[in-house]
């Protein structure tokens, strides 16, 4: 099977290409990109040998070019080559680990054109459900969660039609037990200090706010065709049960593995078989306990924006994404303080009326118009 993997450097380009080395026999890697770590790619391209290489931030150069050549790779610059990569007939499978909207267009193309799409990206999905999960139907493209959580329900589920609830479990991150009023001082070091995964700056200050969650929510909604209601979330802070789903019989079931990324990915790459991910088999018997417990709306505001954002609707989810990349990329900047990135979503729903969401178009300019007006909320925070 060829391999494009969007997103190669980052951590789960990481563990997807961990994962991928173990299995030769099976997984060509095709294409990998960055976004302009020019270095790090070269140095995948080196051990992984793909066809194409694409830095999606870069202009044309030349010299680095002729770098990725002297090693058999093509490189191919700017964001569209992702979508000429995503869709070529030589790809058969492509993972969607770009982080945040950039990942979108290209996610979109390669449901489109039908590939197998194991997706990493949420982003894409909250932005977009309805019609990324229209253009795989239409493509008769097969989209395989990532997400552990996504990627245990789609585990559990046996009856779809027989499903009652799904329950995803959240690790509540490194402030779980914080004192709330310790929360304005955090920085980002501390925010990207995850108690139990190792993952990108994005997504651990997502985690710390529990908006990964709110997004998780979202992203369940239209992955397994499920009302907001359906959809719940306890905190379970050791992440050994990944989610659970429970059926109209009263039975709940769970998939546990220890925390890494490589199971999930593993089970995407392999899907419907299972193979080996690498990953240390859990041991039960050292486990001391597992826990569950509701989450605090007074700590966590943003799981609530993002329930509203999925009822309102439309393009809703879109401003809330973008609400939130924008604070996020602030707070890391060291211009927001933690506190204030629930503040800054929340100002931005106020501000921007949602749209419909109808095509790609009105959810890129809901996206953009919302990056506008969240910035104005973070300057005038910092006044
Ligand atoms: P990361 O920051 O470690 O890596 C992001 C990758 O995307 C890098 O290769 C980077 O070069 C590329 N990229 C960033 N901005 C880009 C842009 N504008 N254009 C093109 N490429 C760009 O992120 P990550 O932690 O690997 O997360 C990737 C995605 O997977 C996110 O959507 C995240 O929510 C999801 N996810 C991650 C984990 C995890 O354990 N890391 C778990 C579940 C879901
Ligand atoms: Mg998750």
């Amino acid at each position: 099977m060829n391999l494009a993997i969007l997103g190669a450097t980052g951590s789960i380009g990481s563990s997807t290409l961990d994962v991928v080395a173990r299995h030769r026999d099976r997984y060509q890697v095709f294409a990998l990109s960055a976004q302009n770590s020019a270095e790090a790619l070269l140095a995948l391209c080196r051990v992984h040998r793909p066809r194409y290489a694409v830095l999606a931030g870069l202009r044309p150069d030349a010299k680095l070019a002729a770098d990725f050549r002297s090693h058999g790779t093509e490189l191919l610059f700017g964001a569209e080559a992702l979508e000429q990569v995503a869709t070529d007939s030589r790809c058969d499978v492509a993972m969607a680990a770009i982080v945040g909207a950039a990942g979108l267009a290209s996610t979109l193309a390669a449901a489109r054109a039908g590939k197998r799409v194991l997706l990493a990206n949420k982003e894409a999905l909250v932005m977009a459900g309805p019609l990324l999960m229209r253009a795989a139907r239409e493509g008769a493209a097969t989209i395989v969660p990532v997400d552990s959580e996504h990627n245990a329900v789609f585990q559990c589920l046996s009856d779809a039609k027989a499903v009652r609830r799904i329950v995803l479990t959240a690790s509540g991150g490194p402030f779980r037990a914080a004192p709330l009023e310790s929360l304005d001082a955090v920085t980002p070091a501390q925010a990207c200090a995850h108690p139990t995964w190792v993952m990108g700056r994005k997504i651990s200050v997502d985690s710390a706010t529990m908006m990964n969650k709110g997004l998780e929510v979202i992203e369940a909604r239209w992955l397994f065709d499920l009302p907001a209601a359906a959809i719940e979330v306890v905190i379970h802070p050791q992440s050994i049960v990944h989610s659970l789903v429970e059926y109209v019989d009263g039975s709940l079931i769970a998939q546990l593995s220890n925390p890494d990324m490589r199971v999930p990915i593993a089970y995407a790459l392999g899907y419907p078989e299972r193979i080996a991910s690498g990953a240390q088999p859990l041991d039960l018997t050292a486990m001391k306990q597992l826990t569950f417990e509701r989450p605090d709306e007074r700590r966590f505001p943003c799981l609530r924006l993002a329930y509203r954002a999925l009822e309102r609707g439309g393009t809703a989810p879109a401003l809330l994404n973008a609400a939130n990349e924008v604070a996020v990329d602030a707070f890391l900047a060291g211009r927001l303080p933690f506190t204030s990135i629930a503040r800054v979503i929340a100002d931005t729903l106020e501000a921007v009326p949602a749209a419909e969401a109808s095509d790609l178009g009105a959810v890129m300019a809901a996206d953009r118009e919302a990056r506008r007006a969240a910035a104005a909320c973070v300057l005038a925070v910092a006044a």
